[in-house]
C-alpha cells in the first residue's frame, strides 16, 4: 500500500479484501458492480477533472500557506460577531476531541446521555440569561432565528387575526442589516408584510400581528422596551427580541418585560468568529408555545427503572414527521457549537460571565467618556459594548479608517458616516488604549494612556439585571482546568461516536472526519476573522471559497453554487428561492406546487411549504422507485401550476432509478425545475452527477458526502448549486449591496468548516472520491448479501443490486417474534454499535449505509453482530426464550443494572452485556436502560432545573 495516498487511510477496504467480498456479492469485479448498479444512460465519460491529489503533508503546507493570506487584525465590527476567548480545555476536549465531533444527532437516546446533558446545559444558559422559561438546543444562526421567530409569530396569529388577514410584521429598523435582510427573503413566500420604521411612533393597527426589535440595538443602544411591549399586547400582537446574550449577564432580560419571544447568538460565548460561522443560534419563548417553537429542544425524562435522563422530546413536532405541517425545516442545527456554548458557562459560571460582561462595559465605558471629551459626538448614551460615535468636523471617516488600517485595526463604518465600535471578551487595557489613540491622532488631540481600566457602569436603575442566573450546581462545579476537563470526559464516556465503531446511519453518510481535514480550523488565521472585514484582509479565506466553489461544481456538473446555506435543510430552502425568483423573471411566478415522491425526506415538504409553495405527493412503486406514470400523470394535470419536482438520487431506497433522466424531462416538459436533494450525493461522485442527469438545482450535505461532521447535530453546511440559466438568482449578501435571496448572517455562512471538505477534496482527487463511490456502493452491496438469507433486504435495483445504502427488512420480524425494529436499535447498544436509521424512508425497516470508510474487519463484525440478534429473535421465536423477558425487548442493559445484586431475568448477565466474543474487547457500557419516550412529553422538563416532583 502506498502509505502517502490519503484515499488509502480514508478508503477502508484495501485490493486484498476485494476478492472475498466481490465473491460474495456474486461479480467478477468492481466495475461490473458499479456497471450493473448505476444506469449507464448517466454515467459520467471521463474522470472528474480536479487537480492531482495531495498527502497529508502537502495540504498541510498548502492549507498553511491559504491561512498565512489571510491578515488578522483586531475587528472591533461587532454587528452579531465579537472576538471571543475559547477556553483552551475547551477547544482540546471538545472542539478537536473526535467523540464530540463525530457523533450523530442523539436520536439515540441512551448512548447519548453525554451530549444530551451538554445541550440542557446550554438551552439552561439561554432560558437563565434571557428570562424565558422554555430555549431550545441551537438555530442555525442569528438571522435565521430573527426569520423563525417571525414565521412563530405568524402561527400564533389568533382566530381573529388569521380570520382578518393580519399580516404585516414590524420590524425596528435599528436592527442588524443581515436579520433584516434574512427575515426579508423569509417572509415575502409566508406572505408576510414586512413594515421597517421606529418602534417609537409604531401604530398598532390590527394587521400587524408581530415585532421584532433588537436589545441592544444596530447603533449599540439599549432601548426600554417595556411601554412598548405593553402596548403591543394590547393589541394582540406578539414581541419577538433579538438579544446580546452577552449583554443579558447585567441587562434586565426580555424574559422580565413581557417578551414573547427572544434569540440571538451565542458566538461570544467561547466560539471562534470563524469568518461568520458556524456558531450556535438561541432561541426561547413561554411555556405555552412548546409545540411550535422550531429546533429540537432537550428535556428530562426517566429511564424503565426510573433513573433520570435526557431526551429529546416533542418530537412529533418535528418535520420529519409533521412533514408539510411542520412548523419550521430545521433538521441539523449547531449542536457542536451549542455544546461548547454551554461547557463556556459551566467553565466560567455566573460570577466569570458576568465578571466578563462587566469589564466589556467598563471599557466601553471608559473610552465613552475618553472619545466624548476628545469631541466625538455621543449616538448612543445607553450602551453595553457598543458606541456609535459622529465625527468631530475636523475628522473624517475615510481619516479614521486609514489610521485604524495602519494599526491593523477594524472599525464599524456606518453610512451616515458615523463610526463606531464593539468592545469584546478580548478586548485589553492596551487595546482600548490603542483604540484611544486611533480617534486622539484622527482627532489631533493628545491622550494618556492608562494602566488599568477601573470598573465602572453607566447603566441606570431601571436597566441594570438583578435577578440571579446561572445558579445550579453545574455551573458552579467545573471552575478549575482539571474539574473542568474531567466533566468533559465524564459525559464524553456516555456517547457512541465514529471513535468507538461504525455508524451505519442511511441517508446521514457518517464517514471518515480525518484528522488531517480538521486540523486546520484550529488555526488562528482561520477562527479569529471577522466576516465583514475589509476583503484584502481574507484573501486566505476568498481563495479557499473560491476553489472549492470550483471543485463543486466541477462534481455536481453545474456551473454556479452558493455556500450560504448552513445545513441541507436551508439548502432546500435556498434552492426553492432560486427557484421562485427564475419563474418570476420567466413570467411564470404563479407556479405554486411542488412535486414530491412519498419516499421523501420530511425537511423536503417542509422546506417547500416554507418557501410559500403547495406540496403534492407522487406514489412509490413496489420496487421503491418513483412511480413514473403517477409522476407524469400529476405533473401534467397541474402543469400550468408545477413549480418544481424535488426529488432525491439515488432515491431515499437507495437505488438508481433507471428513469431518472426521463423523470427530469417530463418536469421540464411542463416548463417546472427539478431539484435534486444531494444527500445521497455519496453514491454519485465521481461516476455521474445532477447536471448529467438533468437536473437544474441541487444541494450538498458537506456534513455529510465531504467529510464535514456531524457534530452531534451540526454544523452543516448547505451548499447550493445551480445550471448556468438559475446562476442570476443565487444568494446575494447585504454586505455586497445585494440582498436578493440573502439565506444566512454571513455571506459565506460557515466558512469556518470549509476547510474540512476544501482538504477532503484536495487529498482525495478525482482517483480518491471515484473509488470513495465504489467502495461506498461495494460495501453496501457487501452487506446486503451477507444478511440477505435472515432480515432480507426491501428493495433493489434492476439488476439485484443496491445503491450505498440498503433497507433491512424488519416488518416479518415483528409479525412472527414480537420484536420490532426500535428492539433491534436498542440491543445494538449492548453489542457497542449505534442503530441505523430507523423507520425511514420504510416504516418497520433499518437503514443501512456502511460508507467507504469502513474497514472489511468492521463491516463483518457488524455482521455477526446483526447474525447473533437474529438468533436472539429467533429464539423468542421459538419459545426457547420468554416473549415477556429477553435480551431484545430489554435492551439496552446499562451497567449498572448488570452488576445490581438483584438480577432478575431469566438470561445471564453475561448474555446481555457479553453477547459475542468480540464485544469483550470494545464493550461500551452504557449509563441509563431505556429511556421512557411518553414522560418526558407530558411533563416537559427543558432545563437543569427541572424535577418530576
Ligand atoms: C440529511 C438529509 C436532509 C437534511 O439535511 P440537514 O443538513 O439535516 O438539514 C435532507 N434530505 C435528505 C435525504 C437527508 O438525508
Amino acid at each position: 500500500m502506498k502509505t502517502d495516498v490519503f484515499a488509502n487511510r480514508h478508503i477502508g477496504i484495501t485490493e486484498n479484501d476485494l476478492p472475498k467480498m466481490l465473491e460474495r456479492i456474486g461479480v467478477k469485479t468492481l466495475d461490473e458492480l458499479i456497471d450493473k448498479t448505476i444506469p449507464e444512460k448517466i454515467r459520467l465519460k471521463a474522470q472528474l477533472n480536479l487537480p492531482p491529489a495531495m498527502t497529508e503533508r502537502k495540504f498541510a503546507e498548502h492549507i498553511g500557506k491559504l491561512a498565512s493570506m489571510n491578515k488578522i487584525y483586531k475587528s472591533y465590527i461587532g454587528t452579531g460577531w465579537y472576538d471571543s476567548i475559547t477556553p483552551a480545555v475547551i477547544q482540546r476536549n471538545v472542539f478537536e476531541n473526535p467523540v464530540w465531533y463525530t457523533s450523530y444527532t442523539p436520536y439515540q437516546t441512551e448512548i447519548s446521555q453525554g451530549r444530551l446533558e451538554a445541550l440542557l446545559n446550554f438551552q439552561t444558559v439561554v432560558s437563565d440569561l434571557t428570562a424565558m422559561p422554555l430555549a431550545n438546543c441551537s438555530l442555525l444562526d442569528e438571522a435565521t432565528a430573527a426569520a423563525e421567530a417571525a414565521t412563530m409569530m405568524l402561527a400564533l396569529r389568533s382566530r381573529a387575526q388569521q380570520k382578518a388577514g393580519a399580516n404585516t410584521l414590524f420590524v425596528d429598523r435599528e436592527i442588524f442589516p443581515q436579520n433584516l435582510a434574512v427575515i426579508r427573503t423569509r417572509a415575502i413566500p409566508q406572505g408576510i408584510e414586512v413594515k421597517v420604521g421606529d418602534y417609537k411612533e409604531l401604530e398598532f393597527t390590527p394587521d400587524v400581528f408581530g415585532c421584532i426589535v433588537q436589545y441592544p440595538n444596530n447603533s449599540g443602544n439599549i432601548e426600554d422596551y417595556r411601554e412598548f411591549t405593553e402596548r403591543a399586547h394590547a393589541a394582540g400582537c406578539k414581541v419577538a427580541v433579538d438579544a446580546d446574550i452577552m449583554s443579558l449577564a447585567l441587562l434586565v432580560p426580555p424574559g422580565e418585560w413581557g417578551a414573547d419571544i427572544v434569540f440571538g447568538g451565542t458566538q461570544r460565548l467561547g466560539i471562534p468568529m470563524f469568518y461568520g460561522g458556524p456558531s450556535a443560534a438561541y432561541f426561547a419563548t413561554r411555556d405555552e408555545y412548546k409545540r411550535n417553537i422550531p429546533g429540537r429542544i432537550i428535556g428530562l425524562s426517566k429511564d424503565k427503572y426510573g433513573k433520570i435522563c435526557y431526551r429529546m422530546a416533542l418530537q412529533t413536532r418535528e418535520q420529519h414527521i409533521k412533514r408539510e405541517k411542520a412548523t419550521s425545516n430545521i433538521c441539523t442545527a449547531q449542536a457542536l457549537l451549542a455544546t461548547m456554548a454551554g461547557f463556556y458557562a459551566v467553565y466560567h459560571g455566573a460570577e466569570g460571565i458576568k465578571d466578563i460582561a462587566k469589564r466589556i462595559h467598563s471599557i466601553a465605558n471608559w473610552l465613552n467618556k475618553q472619545l466624548l471629551r476628545l469631541g466625538y459626538i455621543e449616538r448612543n448614551s445607553l450602551f453595553f459594548d457598543t458606541l456609535r460615535l459622529g465625527l468631530p468636523d475636523h475628522v473624517s471617516a475615510q481619516k479614521l479608517r486609514t489610521i485604524a488600517l495602519s494599526k491593523e485595526v477594524n472599525l464599524r463604518y456606518f453610512e451616515n458616516g458615523d463610526v463606531g465600535f464593539s468592545i469584546d471578551e478580548a478586548t485589553t487595557v492596551a487595546d482600548a488604549n490603542l483604540l484611544l489613540m486611533i480617534f486622539g491622532i484622527a482627532a489631533e488631540e493628545p491622550v494618556h494612556e492608562i494602566d488599568d481600566i477601573p470598573e465602572s457602569s453607566s447603566l441606570n436603575r431601571e436597566l441594570r439585571r438583578r435577578s440571579s442566573y446561572l445558579t445550579h450546581e453545574v455551573f458552579n462545579r467545573y471552575h478549575t482546568e482539571t474539574e473542568m476537563m474531567r466533566y468533559i470526559k465524564r459525559l464524553e464516556r456516555k456517547d457512541i461516536s465514529l471513535a468507538h465503531s461504525m455508524i451505519s446511519l442511511g441517508s446521514c453518510t457518517m464517514k471518515l472526519n480525518a484528522a488531517s481535514e480538521m486540523l486546520p480550523l484550529s488555526n488562528a488565521s482561520w477562527m479569529n476573522m471577522h466576516p465583514l472585514v475589509p476583503e484584502d484582509q481574507a484573501q486566505g479565506y476568498r481563495t479557499l471559497i473560491e476553489n472549492l466553489s470550483q471543485q463543486l461544481m466541477t462534481i455536481t456538473g453545474f456551473e454556479g453554487i452558493t455556500l450560504q446555506p448552513n445545513s441541507g435543510a436551508a439548502g432546500e430552502y435556498t434552492g426553492l428561492r432560486i427557484i421562485r425568483s427564475y419563474l418570476e423573471s420567466i413570467g411564470q411566478g404563479h407556479r405554486n406546487l411542488i412535486l414530491i415522491p412519498a419516499s421523501a425526506h420530511g425537511t423536503n415538504p417542509a422546506s417547500a411549504v416554507q418557501a410559500g409553495y403547495e406540496t403534492l405527493t407522487c406514489a412509490c412503486d413496489e420496487r421503491g422507485n418513483v412511480d413514473v406514470e403517477d409522476l407524469r400523470q400529476k405533473a401534467e394535470e397541474h402543469k400550468d401550476q408545477l413549480a418544481a419536482l424535488m426529488i432525491t438520487y439515488p432515491s431515499t431506497h437507495g437505488i438508481f432509478e433507471s428513469d431518472i433522466a426521463e423523470i427530469c424531462k417530463i418536469i421540464h416538459r411542463c416548463g417546472a425545475q427539478v431539484y435534486m436533494d444531494g444527500a445521497n450525493m455519496n453514491a454519485q461522485v465521481g461516476l455521474t452527477n445532477p447536471g448529467t442527469i438533468g437536473a437544474d438545482v441541487c444541494h450538498l450535505n458537506l456534513h455529510k458526502t465531504f467529510a464535514s461532521p456531524h457534530g452531534g447535530g451540526g454544523p452543516g453546511v448547505g451548499p447550493v448549486c445551480v445550471a448556468k440559466h438559475l446562476i442570476p438568482f443565487l444568494p446575494g449578501h447585504n454586505l455586497f449591496g445585494n440582498e436578493q435571496n440573502e439565506v444566512s448572517a454571513a455571506p459565506y455562512g460557515s466558512a469556518g468548516i470549509l476547510p474540512i471538505t476544501y482538504a477532503y477534496i484536495c487529498m482525495m482527487g478525482a482517483e480518491g472520491l471515484e473509488r470513495s463511490t465504489k467502495t461506498a456502493i461495494l460495501n453496501a452491496n457487501y452487506l446486503a448479501v451477507s444478511l440477505n438469507d435472515t432480515y432480507g433486504t426491501v428493495y433493489r435495483g434492476t439488476n439485484g443490486f443496491v445503491g450505498h445504502e440498503m433497507i433491512l427488512e424488519c416488518r416479518k420480524i415483528h409479525e412472527e417474534s414480537g420484536i420490532t425494529e426500535n428492539d433491534i436499535a436498542k440491543r445494538l447498544m449492548d453489542y457497542g454499535y449505534h442503530a441505523p436509521t430507523l423507520s425511514f424512508p420504510v416504516h418497520g425497516t433499518l437503514m443501512i449505509e456502511p460508507t467507504e470508510s469502513e474497514s472489511l474487519y468492521e463491516l463483518d463484525n457488524f455482521i455477526d453482530t446483526m447474525l447473533s440478534i437474529w438468533h436472539e429473535i429467533e429464539e423468542v421465536k421459538d419459545g426457547k426464550a420468554s416473549k415477556e423477558d429477553n435480551v431484545l425487548i430489554n435492551a439496552p442493559h446499562p451497567e449498572y443494572e448488570a452488576v445490581s445484586d438483584n438480577w432478575q431475568h431469566t438470561y445471564s448477565r453475561e448474555k446481555a452485556v457479553y453477547p459475542m466474543e468480540s464485544v469483550r474487547e470494545n464493550k461500551f457500557w452504557i449509563n441509563v436502560a431505556r429511556v421512557d419516550n411518553t414522560l418526558g412529553d407530558r411533563k416537559l422538563l427543558p432545563t437543569r432545573y427541572g424535577s418530576f416532583d
